[in-house]
């Protein structure tokens, strides 16, 4: 297939903007070639002028928390952090059955597919229908059509058994996604204030065969202080390991990570939200570690989320020449070395050899654009414009605002029917 008459922000090693340009999408779903000028192929897919660029990856989220929208917290708010853990989302997981688990992945990557995300790490748990949990999110990444990863949150805040059951799941999915596949696997733990030693040690013998990277949170609120020297004690921290957050983390614990090669998820409308505090950006890429950007469950929009990143790191830094760079650097630099440093997958540029995931978007600009100030129609342009058609893996997953293959209506009142019985049991 060959995709023309597009203005094509490459993220290749230039940078470079093409004020017209081609891809050709291969039957493999690999990007065999981009060229500049309109194709002549008389079969080619006219995208009309659109800005065609990468498709947003999303590096930490929470599907089953789609369901949780708008739910009522009867009683005073919760004051701190451990307390909004207990009062909202320990309840919610609880409450979730397999099919309740299915409609909440289902519909929240819809809402990512909608906001130009292809590729979600998800993050899960429901501690009363754990066993196979897992392969109900992944049928769900299937049907939309998206690119990710899921993992089980392994947790001792259910007790022994909770956290064997929880290490079954993540065992029994990893042993059966294949390496490349579309949808694969992490080993998931919940955070080290929730994780004994015993539990832990559990973890990292379990995963010896499989060699799966850990997706953890690390350091989100100050309840998790010191959990970097202890988890890298534990041998969870490396090259494959997702440990988001990492706000209360002193130099050396910065540095730790970055020698472990650890990659690190900025979660910043989540961090704002539960009033955690900001992590430091600019200090953690000066350490050399990898930074990507995920949304916590916050938001599906990625690019709300770039915004986010982007001001409060300077207000954090109290000035205006900080936060843009860093931010730009983890949605599209840190984000798709992540996936490739984890499953060997290369997304996140228009570049022969890399996997056709691609956004089109509705953007007309009205001012010149190129590598150069690219950040800046970025942030005030390209982030607002409407998406128009996403593709993953060579496949179109959505087209003129709308999921290609789903009746997007009917899965939203379903999902509102499991959400109103599972808000009754809450
Ligand atoms: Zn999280």
């Amino acid at each position: 297939m060959i995709l023309t008459n597009a203005r094509i922000l490459t993220f290749d090693s230039a940078d470079r903007v093409l004020d017209s340009g081609s891809v050709e999408v291969l039957d493999d779903g690999a990007i065999g070639s981009v060229r500049g000028g309109r194709a002549t192929d008389a079969h080619a897919v006219d995208l009309q002028g659109r800005l065609l660029m990468p498709a947003l990856i999303n590096c930490h989220t929470h599907l089953y928390s789609t369901l949780a929208r708008g739910i009522h917290l009867p009683g005073p708010p919760p004051p701190d952090f451990p307390a909004i853990l207990k009062k909202l989302w320990w309840r919610l997981d609880r409450a979730l059955t397999e099919e309740d688990v299915y409609y909440s992945a289902l519909t929240g990557l819809i809402d990512s597919a909608r906001c130009g995300v292809g590729t979600v790490i998800d993050h899960h748990s429901s501690p009363n229908a754990c066993a196979g949990s897992l392969d109900s999110v992944e049928r769900a990444f299937h049907e939309v059509g998206l690119r990710g990863a899921t993992c089980y949150e392994t947790s001792d805040r259910n007790g022994r058994r909770g956290a064997d059951a929880g290490i079954r799941e993540n065992v029994r999915f990893l042993e059966r996604v294949r390496p490349a596949a579309q949808v694969g696997g992490m080993f998931g733990l919940h955070a080290a204030f929730t994780l004994g030693d015993r539990t832990l040690a559990a973890c990292v013998e379990a995963n010896q065969s499989l060699g799966a990277g850990f997706h953890i949170h690390v350091a989100e609120d100050v309840c998790d202080r010191s959990a970097v020297r202890r988890l890298c004690a534990a041998g969870v921290l490396n090259e494959k390991a997702l440990a988001a957050h990492c706000i209360h983390i002193t130099a050396s614990e910065r540095t730790a990570l970055a020698r472990h090669r650890v990659n690190v998820v900025h979660n910043p409308q989540s961090n704002c939200n539960n009033a955690v505090g900001i992590a430091d950006l600019p200090a953690l890429f000066h350490s050399g570690t990898t930074v990507g950007l995920g949304s916590d469950g916050y938001s599906p929009r990625m690019w709300d989320e770039f915004k986010a990143a982007t001001q409060l790191q300077k207000v954090r830094a109290r000035d205006s020449r900080v936060g843009g760079a860093e931010a730009c650097a983890a949605l599209f630099r840190g984000n798709r070395d992540i996936v490739r440093q984890i499953w060997g997958t290369e997304v996140g540029r228009i570049a022969p050899g890399a996997r056709a995931d691609l956004l089109l978007v509705d953007y007309f600009p009205p001012t010149p654009i190129d590598s150069f100030n690219l950040f800046g129609h970025l942030l005030f342009g390209v982030s607002n414009a409407p998406v128009d058609s996403l593709m993953v893996n060579g496949r179109w997953v959505l087209r003129g605002g709308h999921c290609v293959n789903l009746d997007e209506r009917a899965i939203a009142e379903k999902a509102a029917a499991r959400a109103k019985a599972l808000w009754e049991r809450f």
